[in-house]
Parts: C-alpha cells; structure tokens; sequence
C-alpha cells in the first residue's frame, strides 16, 4: 500500500478540507510536557494519507490547525490522546474537541489482553507488522524519510482499528463506559498540567 504523505511547515494549508473524522498523533521530544517542545502533528483522512505538520518551535503560529483541533463538528481518532492533548494545549493553546481514543477503547474492548500498544492493535485489526523502530528518535530536527514513514503509520490505521473496537464494545455492552471515559479526557488532561499525575480515584 503506497501512502500520500505531505510535509506541512508550520501549518496546514489554507484550502485543505480533511473531511469530518480525522486520525491524529503528535511528536514531541520527550513526554515532560513542559520540558519537551511538540514537534510534528501528524493527521489522516483514513485514505491512505498522512499531513504531516512541522513547527517552527519558535512561535508556533498554526491557525489552520487550530481551527481543526478547536472544532467541535470535526471528530478526531488519536491512540492515547491524553499525551497528544496536553502537548497541545501547552504549545498551541488551544482545547482539542471531540475525541476519540483508540488505546482507551482497546483497555475496555480488548479486556482480554494487556497489550494496547499501537503496534499490537495494528497487528490484530490489520494483520501488518509495523517497525517502532523510530519511536524514539530525534523528531526536532530534519526528518529522514524512515522517520516520515514512521510517523503516517501512526495515524493512516486509526480509522479502521477504532472501527474494529467499537464493534466489540457494542457487543459486550461497554460502549457507555467508552463514551464516560471520553468524556473525562478533557478533564485528565487538566490534571496532568495541573502535576495531578497520579489516579485521583485511588486510596
Ligand atoms: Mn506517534
């Protein structure tokens, strides 16, 4: 399967419709969110093609972005949004709305395994076995065309694993709890850039 993928500076284009449910995963250069800048964001339309946003880590001036990520008609499909989100919110300032979240529907779906990696869901929906070879790896700079590819296999399977997922929540009669949760993301997310890193539930 050959993938579009495009090299976006700084922002998305001006005229780019990328339809109403988008795939979506962001690069940062470590997971302290204040520590370690977002470097790429990367998004599909779930047809074979990744936009792949550089920033300048200077200003990050992306209103086209922004606009997507704020739109609450524009649904958006990330694995594990809460790290996406929080880089988000402190580097580009904005709310990332309507959400849904492929690693917390796969920990109610998939009950029966402990494994909700990417790579694991993309082996069981999809049946390839993608290389996180370039996981960590030096996105802050020029980006090698390993580390391109890297980063569309992030998001160009999104659409079709959440698709997957949601019949089995349907199934077990878990999809409520799937919808609460995501609803409570949001508000995670504050948490973590509040320093509640803990789980605030437990004793
Ligand atoms: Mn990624």
């Amino acid at each position: 399967m050959s993938i579009n993928i495009q090299l976006h500076k700084n922002d998305l284009p001006d005229d780019l419709n990328l339809g109403n449910i988008i795939a979506i995963d962001g690069e940062f250069m470590g997971l302290n969110v204040r520590r370690d800048p977002l470097c790429l964001i990367q998004i599909s339309t779930g047809n074979s093609d990744a936009h792949i946003v550089q920033f300048d880590r200077e200003n990050y001036n992306s209103p086209n972005l922004i606009k997507i990520l704020n739109n609450e008609k524009i649904t958006k499909i990330f694995h594990y949004g809460r790290a996406d989100m929080a880089h988000i919110k402190y580097y580009l300032k904005t709310d990332t709305n309507n959400i849904l979240d492929t690693k917390i529907a796969s920990k109610l779906a998939r009950s029966y395994s402990d494994n909700h990696s990417l790579k694991t869901l993309i082996k069981e929906f999809i049946n390839i076995d993608i290389s996180k070879q370039f996981q960590s790896s030096d996105f802050g700079g020029e980006l090698s065309p390993s580390q391109l590819k890297y980063c569309a296999n992030d998001v160009i399977y999104l659409h079709r694993i959440h698709d997957q997922l949601i019949k089995i929540l349907i199934r077990e009669n878990r999809i409520e709890l799937y919808k609460n949760c995501l609803k409570f993301l949001k508000t995670r997310v504050e948490l973590d850039l509040a320093f509640f890193k803990d789980d605030i539930w437990s004793h």
